[in-house]
């Protein structure tokens, strides 16, 4: 079975955990400070915080921001339950603003038509590992003062006109075991911001300037140094992890965009994608359906997968959630019954890729 991820970690990051367990310091310490120092050079700002994980990356970067109750915040439809998880855990109210159809992520213009008097904030997806349409979000939430929280959980590196993911506001990560950067569990928080970056700080030690001075309510949302360490190899490596992702998608791209009743993925122009994802769609041609083909790729050894199968709040428990603002979404909609994932990951070899497009065109050909 060729996986959807998988996870290496070679004797570099077992040396340097060995070192942390050996230090006898093994929650949050150097190597933590080590982690945020690279992820911020990374990113190109000045501040990197790390964090227990992504989920509570988009939670402390929305209490920083003293987003809470009355508070409305608009992010997309099409996304990991975490964003919106992430919103409702603040007392926030979550309204959601359709997607494009090309690059999947939420559209500046359906933005604009949902703003209201209780707007705090806009929290874009980079989905797939590609930026969402800052170029026309940055404007529209300067012009109506609003905070600007990137989910970038799944665009580590990901930049548009060399600018990246992370810097456009207050950046988002996750670390966890299927992200293009992995630490089991983790999340890290970037901004330019040193006056955020303090309150994230004093927020991520249950509100602790210094021993026993209490500064805010706070919470544990660190992260430990044994973790930490089992990311400064990949982030050394990213470049290169980044480069065989681009590789792998064009190679896949190359082998399907000739197949009736598909369509493959793309980047926009001037868009960095660090292929999370590389999801192609089916078109009304498609001679299967989306669940049938995942299920007869699985069947041939490609592990497929469905990110996302429903739009994030067409569950019960969101519909009737009263700080769920759910409206039909068709774009979104749309996707999420034709969409499916192919693997595109950096452990991938030539002739994995070829066995992904051979299933694919057997498939399609039915
Ligand atoms: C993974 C992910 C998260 C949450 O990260 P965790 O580390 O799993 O808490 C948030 N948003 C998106 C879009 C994600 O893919």
């Amino acid at each position: 079975m060729i996986p959807i991820s998988t996870v290496r970690l070679d004797e570099r990051a077992e040396k340097l955990a060995l070192d942390v367990i050996r230090s006898g310091m093994i929650a949050q310490g150097p190597m933590v400070q080590e982690l945020e120092n690279r992820f911020a050079h990374l990113v190109g700002v000045t501040h990197a915080i790390a964090v227990n994980n992504g989920t509570t990356a988009l939670v402390a970067a929305m209490q920083a921001l003293e987003i809470g109750p009355g508070d409305e915040v608009i992010t997309s439809p099409f996304t990991f339950a975490a964003s919106l998880n992430a919103i409702l855990e603040t007392g926030a109210t979550a309204r959601f603003a359709d997607i494009n159809d090309d690059d999947y992520c939420v559209n500046p213009h359906e933005i604009e038509t949902r703003l209201t008097e209780a707007t705090k904030a806009v929290m874009p997806v980079h989905l797939y590992g590609q930026c969402a349409d800052m170029p026309n979000i940055m404007p529209l939430v300067e012009r109506h003062g609003l905070a600007l929280i990137e989910d970038a959980a799944q665009a580590h590196g990901a930049d548009i006109e060399g600018r990246k993911a992370g810097s456009f506001g207050i950046g988002c990560f996750s670390l966890y075991g299927t992200k293009n950067i992995t630490t089991g569990e983790g999340g890290i928080i970037t901004t330019n911001d040193d006056r955020l970056a303090d309150r994230l700080r004093v927020l991520r030690n249950q509100g602790m300037r210094e021993r026993y001075q209490y500064d805010m309510p706070g919470h544990n949302y660190r992260l430990t140094d044994v973790q930490a360490a089992l990311a400064i190899p990949q982030l050394d490596d990213y470049e290169h992890t980044v480069a065989a992702r681009r590789r792998n998608a064009a190679r896949l791209s190359a082998g399907l965009s000739e197949v009736e009743g598909l369509r493959v993925p793309s980047a926009r122009p001037g868009r960095g994608h660090v292929w999370h994802q590389y999801t192609p769609r089916l078109t009304a041609f498609a001679p299967v359906d989306r669940d049938e083909l995942v299920a007869k790729l699985s069947e041939k050894g490609v592990g497929a997968g469905i990110y996302y199968p429903r739009l994030v709040f067409d569950y019960d428990c969101y519909r009737e959630h009263r700080q769920v603002l759910a409206e039909p979404m068709p774009v979104a909609s749309a996707l999420a019954q034709q969409c499916f994932s192919l693997p595109v990951h950096q452990h991938l070899s030539e002739s994995d890729i070829d066995t992904i497009i051979d299933a694919v065109r057997e498939v399609m050909k039915s």
